[in-house]
């Protein structure tokens, strides 16, 4: 039996990692769980999975909890609650499926505690990479990626010669908007980029697979994650996310994992790896009912953000976190209608000249450069 620690129980991929743990109530638990404010959401979910701690994102909601749960768990809050969340002893694995940079902290301190580690939130990596997989090693402890794409590498790195490795190259759907030329992205809406053409996902990620901001934050996470460097990076449009991600070697063989769509399959390999279970709730691929794969070059003048992830990752230190927290702010007020799609790249642009990097940062300065970033984006908008 594996004893979870699941934040973001709330979101898209924490209710996913709910029901690969109800199909399996054998081989998992839920020791604790973090989420923010749906209390709607997660009290059925509480009711269900019984954690024996709770964390919520504020004091606020911590009381209105306790009053309809009555005292039978313990309920935490803040980033220190969710933290005690992430290093609950009881626990043997943390489910980090928390979204933004504030994911960072409940990881660092779960790998000091020991617990192998089932990363979702990439701002994790993207933000302090350099920190979490040194802590990792020296720890060591074992950090498997959600994320589709990660997962597919990392499947398809299993038993090869990892010295050998050449090429790492990730897909991307080209989200809501791929078909569009930049003229026609001028007035696009809320709704309309929330229309995902192959997942379903949180709102802010399904924004950032429009931008393809999200595919420059996946190549940073690829990077400390595999220890890969840039320019062995590629990125490919693969409209129907059948392929989830490939890894070429020295011979230029090159190995992919295939599936239909769907984060249950990353989100349960974490929990069972290196074994492999049954998965119900999934659908077979027959390729002959798909019949034929598409695969493009990305545009970096229809897709600028591309260009940006690729020069914050290479310039490394700080960059990467500014690069983050300015997209978190932009992306927040385009859904709040405060702004229009096509300012939130020039809005991340221009935080990332208006930095002064850090080239080696400790976690403080990686704070302290999310926060001037935050506050950057805001007096912008
Ligand atoms: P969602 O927006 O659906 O869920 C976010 C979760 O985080 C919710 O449970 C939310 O709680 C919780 N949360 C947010 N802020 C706080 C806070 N301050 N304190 C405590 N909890 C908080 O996001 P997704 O599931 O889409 O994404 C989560 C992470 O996984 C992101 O890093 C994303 O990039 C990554 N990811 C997501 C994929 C997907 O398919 N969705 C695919 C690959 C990666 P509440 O709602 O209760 O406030
Ligand atoms: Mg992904």
């Amino acid at each position: 039996m594996k004893r979870i620690s699941l934040l973001g129980a709330t979101g898209s991929v924490g209710t996913q990692t709910l029901a690969v743990i109800r199909e399996h109530p054998e081989h998992f638990s839920v020791a604790a769980m973090a989420f923010g404010e749906n209390i709607e959401k997660a009290l059925p979910l509480i009711d269900e999975f019984r954690p024996k701690l709770v964390a919520v994102k504020n004091k606020w909601i911590a009381e209105r909890l306790k009053a309809e749960l009555g005292g039978r768990e313990k309920i935490v809050y803040g980033l220190a609650g969710m933290i005690e969340a992430a290093t609950f002893a009881d626990s043997d694995m943390l489910v980090n499926a928390v979204l933004g940079s504030i994911g960072l902290e409940p990881t660092l301190a779960a790998i000091e505690a020991g617990k192998t580690i089932g990363l979702a939130n990439k701002e994790t990596l993207v933000t302090a990479g350099h920190l979490v997989m040194e802590q990792a090693k020296k720890a060591g402890v074992s950090v498997i990626p959600i994320d589709s794409e990660h997962s597919a590498i990392f499947q398809s790195m299993q038993g090869q010669d990892r010295t050998a490795l050449s090429r790492l190259i990730l897909t991307a759907s080209g989200g809501s908007f791929r078909d569009k030329t930049r003229e026609e992205l001028k007035n696009v809406t809320v709704a309309d980029a929330l229309k995902h053409p192959n997942w379903s996902m949180g709102a802010k990620i399904t924004v950032d697979s429009a931008t393809l901001i999200n595919k420059g934050l996946e190549v940073i996470e690829a990077h400390w994650l595999f220890q890969v460097p840039y320019d062995q990076i590629d990125i490919v449009i693969h409209k129907e996310s059948i392929v989830h991600s490939l890894v070429e070697y020295a011979d230029h063989s090159v190995i992919a994992q295939l599936g239909l769509p769907s984060m249950l399959v990353p989100i349960q390999y974490a929990l069972t790896y290196p074994k492999r279970l049954e998965l119900k709730q999934t659908k077979r691929l027959n390729l002959w009912e798909i019949g034929s794969l598409h695969f493009q070059e990305v545009d970096r003048q229809r897709f600028p953000a591309m260009t940006l992830a690729y020069a914050a990752g290479r310039a490394g230190g700080t960059m990467p976190a500014v690069l983050n927290a300015a997209n978190e702010i932009a992306v927040q007020a385009f859904l709040d209608g405060e702004i229009s799609f096509l300012e939130i790249e020039p809005l991340v642009e221009a935080a990332l000249e208006h930095h002064k990097p850090d080239r080696e940062p400790g976690l403080e300065a990686i704070e302290e450069a999310d926060r001037q970033a935050r506050a950057f984006v805001r007096s912008q908008i």
